[in-house]
């Protein structure tokens, strides 16, 4: 089990910096998710970008942060966030995001800290790190500058989920753009990401040597599918992700299908009612308001009874490791005239891979064969490999720095950069100095 050992695990170098920018991954350097990012300069600024988790069993966690006093936090996904209260309980540290990112992050901390309890992994962080990190936001608009030290800072819109940022930073040498996890395509719910002119540009490079599907043609085989299955008489249970894929389904299965009957279950019906708090953040949010008006919300048991005799279900683990999800999987799986259908990617060792790839799942801890027809559709939030490359030439940076990406997907988008700008491929743990 990758245990995490405060005071004993911390890789930062404690030689100063000379010039330029010193990065130093803690982690989702040569990985997806499990980001966290230290930036220090000559001046001595020094703040660390993202504090996440990887949700895999056992948990992993980025190596320990040297002391800070501020931190930016990109969006709310718990590969992001995950290690926040940790900070706030040992550091004391300010964390900077938007507005909708902290008011969501206190649901993805206490559900961190519930699926840890149940599944009996120990959690480096407790309820009281927890309700001290709800104390130590410091939230701004997109495009508000603010300081940091020497430095000046301001979000932009990252894209991939409402709320979700990327953060410019002027230092008295250079400007560095961090895109945290970001798609510069219109999704349902928000409007893309914008190129900004800096000189280094650190991006993700999860779908690096991948592209997308065609979005609308993607959402309308979707569609399709889900009334295809609804004409024979059978339910669609659509598990999906609590922030931001539950609220894209649901806008697309309204715009397209609003004569269908779909309830809607799980974390993600919370969520939104922060994201109706908080229009500001949404694309087009009467249509959000709208279909959150049409969409039969679960509040009872009575309620989950009722929906096994409705046309769609969207609800929670996208995965399929747990929530509702299984309680209605339980259920359905003994009509054929049901079905299943994925929406995103499905992680190694979680249910939903386990079910494309054998057929069966775990459901209350027992491995229980699924006869349903499966399918998998690719409504991801996050930019494909041509999108990445025009968003780095837009931007027009002398360096490109790949992480949030295995080592293919990092190569891959890194072999259309060879000159200018000059691509990197930092290692978590091994510093790296720009200039
Ligand atoms: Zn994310």
């Amino acid at each position: 089990m990758v245990l995490y050992s405060p005071g004993r695990t911390t890789s930062y170098p404690d030689h100063p910096v000379k010039e330029g920018i010193r990065l130093h991954f803690l982690g989702g350097g040569n990985e997806v998710g499990n980001v966290g990012c230290v930036l220090e300069d000559k001046t001595g600024t020094r703040l660390l970008i993202d504090y996440g988790l990887a949700p895999t069993r056992p948990p992993k966690y980025p190596s320990e942060c040297p002391p800070i006093d501020h931190a930016i936090i990109t969006h709310s996904h718990i590969d992001h966030i995950g290690m926040a209260p940790w900070l706030v309980g040992h550091h004391q540290t300010t964390l900077h995001g938007t507005e909708l990112t902290a008011a969501v992050s206190e649901m993805m901390w206490r559900d961190t800290y519930k699926v840890s309890n149940i599944e009996g992994y120990p959690l480096p962080w407790d309820l009281r790190d927890l309700d001290v990190a709800l104390d130590a936001w410091q939230t701004h608009n997109f495009g508000e500058w603010f300081d940091i030290g020497e430095w000046r800072l301001r979000f932009h819109r990252a894209g991939h989920i409402p709320g979700a940022a990327m953060i410019e930073i002027e230092t008295p040498e250079l400007r560095l753009l961090w895109g945290g996890d970001m798609d510069t395509r219109n999704s349902p719910n928000v409007g893309g990401a914008k190129p900004v002119s800096c000189d280094i540009l650190c991006i993700e490079s999860t779908y690096g040597g991948r592209e997308h599907p065609n979005r609308v043609e993607e959402e309308a085989r979707f569609v399709a599918r889900v009334k295809e299955i609804v004409s024979r008489g059978g339910v669609a249970l659509v598990p999906a992700f609590a922030s931001g894929r539950c609220q894209d389904i649901l806008r697309i299965l309204h715009d397209a299908a609003p004569h269908l009957e779909v309830h809607f279950d799980g974390m993600g019906t919370r969520i939104t009612q922060h994201w109706m708090n908080n229009p500001q953040y949404i694309h087009e949010p009467n249509g959000l308001e709208k279909m959150w008006r049409w969409a039969r919300k679960i509040r009872s048991k009575s309620d989950r009874k009722k929906a096994l005799n409705s046309d769609v279900i969207v609800t929670t683990s996208g995965m399929l490791d747990g929530g509702p999800a299984i309680w209605y999987l339980n259920r359905l799986r003994h009509d054929p005239a049901n079905a299943i259908l994925l929406t995103g990617y499905q992680a190694e060792g979680s249910g939903g891979r386990s079910l494309l790839d054998n057929r069966k799942l775990p459901i209350f801890g027992n491995i229980t064969p699924i006869e349903l027809d499966v399918d998998q559709f690719q409504l991801s939030n996050h930019a494909g490999h041509s999108e990445l490359e025009s968003y780095v030439r837009a931007c027009g940076p002398r360096h490109v720095v790949f992480f949030h990406g295995d080592v293919e997907a990092r190569q891959a988008i890194g072999a259309e950069f060879t000159q200018e700008p000059k691509p990197s491929f930092p290692l978590n743990g091994t510093p790296l100095e720009l200039k």
